[in-house]
This record gives C-alpha cells, sequence and structure tokens, in this order.
C-alpha cells in the first residue's frame, strides 16, 4: 500500500505524441499509464495538509491551500488566474522574490483544442505540460513574450474571439473536434495586430515576438475509453474506493465509477492499492 498526500500529477509527452501520467503520493511517483484497464482502491486517509505551509487543516482553499496561505502568498493573489492585473512594476507584489522566477519569466500566449478552442498563457518552461494538465488535443504558440504580465495583456486582445475556459465535462467525453489552428491564428491575429503594435509603443519595456513558423502540437491522451456521462468524485467522501482505471485526461483520473480531479485533492492524504 502507498500512503502520503497527494499532489498534482505529473506528465510528459512521448515522441508520438502520447502524453504519459505520474500520480504523486508524498515522495512517491507511480507511472498510471501501466495501469490502465487494471482495478486500483484509493481512499481518503482522512487528513489534509495544505500544500502551501504543511499545516493540517480541514477544508482547503484555491486546490490545496490552508486559508491564511491564501491571503500571503503570491501564488493564491488574483493576479495569477488575472495576468493582465500583475502588479509588480507597482511593487505591490506579495512575494516579489518568487515572482522572479514565475513571472518575470518568457511566456507564451497560445491557442488550444481542448473541449474546444481557447486561448492562454504559459511559462516557457510549463510547455508542453500545461496543455497536458489542461486536457488540450492540439496546440499552437503564437507569441513569445519577456513575462506573464506582457502575455495576459495579449491573451486579453485575443478574448474577445475566442475563449478562455475548457468546458470540463465535454473535454472528459471524448476529444475535442479538430480544429486548424494555423488557420485560426491567421484569421485572428491581423486583427489584433494595431493592439500589439500600440502596446509595444506604450510599454517600451514589453517584449513581443510573434512566431509564424509553429506548428501545432497532437496530444493523445490514455483512455480506453470516455464516460457517456461525468460522475464527479469527492475524495473527502471516499473512506473505500475501489474501480478500474479507463483513463487519464487533464488532471481526472477516469474510473469506471466516476471522475476524480486530482489537483483539487491536492494535500489530501490517501492510501493506494494496486
Ligand atoms: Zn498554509
Amino acid at each position: 500500500m502507498i500512503t502520503g498526500a497527494l499532489t498534482k500529477m505529473s506528465n510528459q509527452l512521448a515522441a508520438d505524441n502520447r502524453a504519459h501520467y505520474q500520480l504523486l503520493i508524498g515522495d512517491q511517483q507511480i507511472a498510471l499509464n501501466p495501469l490502465l484497464g487494471q482495478s486500483l482502491s484509493l481512499k481518503f486517509a482522512g487528513k489534509i495538509a495544505c500544500v502551501g505551509c504543511g499545516r493540517v487543516i480541514s477544508k482547503s482553499f484555491q486546490q490545496g491551500y490552508c486559508f491564511p496561505c491564501t491571503q500571503r502568498l503570491a501564488a493564491c493573489d488574483l493576479c495569477i488566474l488575472k495576468p493582465e492585473l500583475c502588479h509588480f512594476a507597482k511593487g505591490t507584489c506579495r512575494e516579489p522574490e518568487w515572482a522572479l522566477g514565475h513571472c518575470m519569466q518568457p511566456h507564451y500566449v497560445y491557442l488550444a483544442n481542448s473541449s474546444g478552442l481557447k486561448v492562454g498563457i504559459t511559462r516557457e518552461t510549463n510547455v508542453p505540460y500545461r496543455w497536458i494538465d489542461q486536457g488540450a488535443t492540439q496546440a499552437l504558440l503564437i507569441a513569445k513574450t519577456n513575462s506573464r504580465y506582457v502575455s495576459g495583456l495579449v491573451e486579453v486582445m485575443f478574448k474577445q474571439y475566442v475563449a478562455d475556459k475548457t468546458n470540463w465535462r465535454k473535454m472528459l467525453q471524448g476529444d475535442a473536434e479538430p480544429l486548424d489552428l494555423v488557420m485560426i491564428r491567421d484569421q485572428w491575429l491581423p486583427q489584433i495586430m494595431p493592439a500589439i503594435d500600440a502596446l509595444r509603443q506604450q510599454n517600451q519595456s514589453a517584449v513581443i515576438d510573434l512566431l509564424p513558423e509553429q506548428t501545432p502540437y497532437q496530444i493523445h491522451y490514455p483512455v480506453l475509453h470516455y464516460p457517456n456521462k461525468v460522475v464527479s468524485l469527492d475524495l473527502a467522501q471516499m473512506t473505500e474506493m475501489s474501480g478500474v482505471l479507463h483513463g487519464i485526461k487533464a488532471q481526472y483520473l477516469l474510473f469506471d465509477k466516476g471522475v476524480i480531479n486530482v489537483r483539487k485533492f491536492s494535500g489530501y492524504h490517501v492510501e493506494l492499492e494496486v
């Protein structure tokens, strides 16, 4: 039996475009792809520890934090969800040192296809992991910028044409219809070019390099079959659960009985039997 605190699954993209996942429990890594089609037992061990400070808590916020950590950490600030609100330049960042490594680094603006077309941003070092976390089957890098903030400003320009959200139920019911992301980029980019030029004029430190030579990434997920109806399982209620692993997509484990959003239960102590 493997016991410990759950954290968000890690993933890799293989040369054949297949996503590979590991479940992380404590300091142990469990390769999940080889477990497809097998029966697993996963239980909540009754304890939650904050992923920020390690304190034992009865309820977590923002996918694993205690309430004080949500008020204290830059990783829990509103500007992480809305990067265009980055306030580093005003000197009011909660943790400027952390931001130097996390936000003030090269970022990409991308188009992806998860449950449909979406625009997003990611740190350079999160390509392609970020897309696998979202369950995207296609992704195309559009522009490279010198900070999270500048990527966020470009993302906002795209949002008038393209959604920035994934319909997770739809994403878990099958692969999205393939899209021609290059054609979509070539359709929308000229529309936002005046705004990009204006931003370059207005903010001399903003670097925005367009990436016209990029071709889309393709991602295939380890899924034997998708559920007809998505039933969301609550790990906190799972004192006894065994089920057959039908697949892994985004941060979800797809069992015959329902799906578990692993990231949502970061910090939950679990017991796994394979
Ligand atoms: Zn905490």
